[in-house]
């Protein structure tokens, strides 16, 4: 080997390092640079020692109706900008019975449920693999890798190693699935209960290292949302809950706030770096806002209808927790945030409380 062809070699080994490495991350949401992710850094070492595409796709399959078969390119890597026809979100509809088309390697993947890789003299090489997820976890993947323009170039043990990385995908997209599923509420997409109250313990746990912290949470609970179920149906129920959702999280400040779904149509807001007061003032902006937030109303299908929408209202309950002035543990925090939305519910709703220790006698004389 010269030098020159070293120097390539390890070119070409960082390119398709960053390539996979990119990917890795988008599917996992986690950094590839992680140490001792093993389940990373050995597929990754494979795929360095072998090939160098100049273009990685990720197609999504999004359906398949009859003899037709809908892509959508959900993740390109092309830094040399050879394909610029595929953007991400791109929609592809390919024809099965068609085997001599340009997508000839996507139909026979998909088909063959392998890996498939035609070379073309002089144009280069492109080679589709399918990548697996269960139907309940949203279906199949096919990835890509392209050589353009080059002599062809790929030879068995380079399939071999691509059906490899496949296989590698797919599991890594299950896990990161699964992973999505065990944190995140399928409704409305927010952190989950058992998520959610992770939030409020890690900020609590902080406190040891941080002796000026404060936090705040806020419990929201929808008002009279029985009654939407039970005038309107469960689908418009659902969609409002999902709407809510949306109104808060939109409402929150990136990076400081988290939400989730603590229960039925029950939020939890985890605010830090955000003392009792200033939970309140910003929670009576979202309050507000949703007063005045027309839902749309859904059909039978959860279709919108045009022109018609129904109101609601929110109640809730604040409990600020401050490192240097008795802090409380995460789950009095929230259960001191519960007794204020009581409060909320008992003095008419649409209202937000702050909890104080005064609150609690007063609940203790009314009881
Ligand atoms: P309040 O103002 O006191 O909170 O009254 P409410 O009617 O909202 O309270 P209640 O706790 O009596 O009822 C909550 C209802 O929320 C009952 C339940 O059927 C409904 N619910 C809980 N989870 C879901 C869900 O995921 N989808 C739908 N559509 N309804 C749900
Ligand atoms: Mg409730
Ligand atoms: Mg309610």
């Amino acid at each position: 080997m010269t030098r020159s062809d070293m120097d390539k070699a390890e070119t070409d080994a960082k390119h398709i390092l960053n390539q996979l490495g990119s990917l890795s991350s988008f599917l996992t949401g986690m950094d590839p640079g992680t140490e001792g992710d093993a389940c990373f850094t050995m597929p990754l070492t494979i795929m360095k020692k072998a090939m160098s595409f100049d273009v990685s796709v990720l197609y999504e399959v999004c359906n398949v109706v009859d003899n037709w078969l809908i892509l959508e390119v959900a993740r390109v890597f092309d830094p040399q900008g050879y394909r610029e026809d595929l953007k991400e979100g791109k929609k592809l509809i390919l024809d099965l019975t068609r085997t001599d088309g340009i997508y000839i390697n996507e139909i026979k993947a998909f088909s063959s449920r392998k890996v498939s890789c035609i070379n073309v003299p002089n144009e280069g090489c492109d080679m589709m693999g399918f990548v697996y997820l269960p139907e309940s976890l949203g279906g199949g993947y096919l990835f890509g890798g392209d050589y353009c323009g080059q002599e062809s170039r790929v030879r068995d043990y380079e399939a071999s190693v691509c059906e490899i990385m496949c296989n590698f995908l797919s599991t890594i997209l299950i896990k990161a699935q699964l992973e999505k599923l065990a944190v995140y509420d399928s409704l409305t997409g927010l952190c989950n209960s058992r998520r959610i109250k992770e939030e409020a313990t890690r900020i609590r746990n902080r406190f040891a290292r941080k002796p000026k912290a404060i936090a705040s949470v806020a419990l929201c609970d929808i008002d009279h949302f029985k009654a939407v179920n039970d005038t309107h149906g469960h689908i418009q129920g659902d969609m409002v809950i999902k709407e809510v959702g949306e109104l808060l999280s939109t409402s929150m400040r990136k990076h400081f706030d988290v939400a989730g779904r603590y229960g039925g149509e029950e939020f939890l807001l985890v605010l830090d770096e955000t003392t009792g007061p200033e939970a309140l003032s910003m929670i009576e902006r979202i309050r507000k806002k949703i007063e005045t937030h027309a839902f749309p109303k859904v059909d039978q299908a959860g279709k919108p209808i045009p022109g018609d929408s129904l109101h609601i209202t929110l109640s809730f309950g604040v409990a600020e927790n401050r490192a240097d002035d008795s802090p409380c543990d995460a789950l009095e925090w929230i259960s001191r945030a519960d007794r204020a939305l009581y409060r909320s519910k008992h003095d008419g709703r649409n209202r937000a409380t702050l909890w104080s220790h005064a609150l609690d006698e007063a609940c203790v004389e009314t009881a």
